[in-house]
């Protein structure tokens, strides 16, 4: 079985993407890391603590490793330089633990961990799991230690207690937020991907069927008038083969714009599959349909496109239906391809209007 160096195949928990956003989130932590480690060395020091130099010393044994995990060139150094980091963050803890007690909160700082244990990609879920229940256990097990004479004052360990506390909910918070905002972002994405053509800009056929739904509703509601155009580009096949592909993709592009364009606020307009269009025309009567429809005609077959300083001309057939009352939408898309194929066999480069439905 061939095997996906960047993720396990059909693992939805596994992607390209949560691999990315997983070494990003581990960058940030190790920033934070920074930034606690920082923080400590100034508490003790303004206590004038000795302990200001075992901070100074983490701060210089994990450096190495952050530039490891950080300037990462393969996957089994990012992660041996971030087990290494999470060894020595441990071993941080349980020393400061020992030291000063379940008092000076140190071992709250275990719970900015566990962003790191759910967000990976590689954690198998039930793994994820485990590692989070052992978490919480070496968190209880720190909560229960002492530390009769912890080499600081109270309110040091006042001090300590609140910087610790508060860092482990800020580091939760700043995670989750930032999870929030990179989930939502992709979210978009994927929905404008899931709407839109990428050539042309305009919606496709998914997402027009939605449109168009609502549109019948609503003119089923308000008795309102509704139509619909499908226009196809005339011996399209014939300019890609003249002109290449890439052309073709220009004409396609050219014609949608001038079908944008033209059409006016409140219409939708659909690259409906390779070189045909669907635009759906609400509160608009055949006759005013038509009249749209041939000025996308003329407009079309004015505008040529320009290839090596020669003109190529394009045209463009069009069959227009006004929907009738409880009409579905299949139905009268039906009827707007009779009429296209009308004005195809009748010599295209013309509009058609549609034959009433069958009632
Ligand atoms: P007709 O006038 O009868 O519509 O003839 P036609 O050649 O336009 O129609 P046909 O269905 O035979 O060919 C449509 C062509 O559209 C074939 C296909 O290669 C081309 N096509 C479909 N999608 C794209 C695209 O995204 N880019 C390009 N360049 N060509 C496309
Ligand atoms: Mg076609
Ligand atoms: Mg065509």
């Amino acid at each position: 079985m061939q095997s996906n160096p960047e993720s396990r195949q059909d693992d939805p928990y596994d992607t390209v993407f949560i691999r990315r956003s997983f070494r990003s989130l581990v960058r940030w932590g190790i920033v934070i890391l920074s930034v606690i480690n920082l923080l400590h060395l100034s508490l003790f020091l303004s206590y004038g603590s000795r302990w200001w130099a075992f901070s100074a010393l983490l701060i210089l044994v994990q450096a190495p490793l952050y530039l490891l995990v950080i300037n990462r060139r393969s996957f089994p150094v990012f992660i041996g330089g971030l087990a290494l980091l999470i060894l020595a963050f441990g071993i941080q803890l349980s020393v400061y633990c020992t030291q000063f007690g379940a008092r000076a909160g140190f071992h709250y700082l275990l719970f900015a961990m566990t962003p790191l244990v759910a967000f990976s990609g590689r954690i198998r879920i039930w793994h994820k799991v485990v590692l989070c229940v052992l978490l919480m256990l070496q968190m209880l097990a720190l909560e229960q230690r002492t530390a009769p004479d912890p080499d600081i004052s109270a309110q040091a360990l006042e001090c300590l207690r609140l910087l610790n506390l508060a860092t482990a909910f800020s580091v939760i918070s700043l995670f989750v937020m930032r999870h929030f905002m990179v989930v939502a972002g992709m979210n978009s994405k994927l929905e404008h991907m899931a709407a839109y053509d990428p050539l042309t800009g305009m919606i496709n056929r998914r997402r027009m069927a939605e449109v168009a739904a609502d549109e019948l509703d609503h003119s089923f509601e308000k008795h309102s008038a509704l139509s619909m155009i499908l226009a196809d580009i005339d011996h399209f096949k014939l300019i890609n083969d003249r002109y290449g592909h890439q052309f073709g993709d220009q004409a396609l592009l050219h014609v949608s714009q001038t079908i944008m364009q033209i059409a006016r606020d409140g219409d939708s307009c659909c690259r409906w599959g390779g070189e045909e269009f669907l635009i759906m025309l609400p509160v608009t009567d055949l006759q005013g349909a038509r009249q749209l429809a041939e000025r996308i005609r003329v407009e079309v077959s004015r505008n040529a496109l320009c290839l090596n300083g020669h003109d190529v001309g394009l045209t463009l057939t069009l069959g227009v239906v006004e929907l009738q009352p409880h009409e579905g939408l299949d139905s009268a898309i039906a009827r707007a391809d009779e009429a296209l194929y009308a004005g195809k066999n009748n010599g295209r480069n013309q509009v058609m209007l549609g034959q009433p439905a069958a009632q």
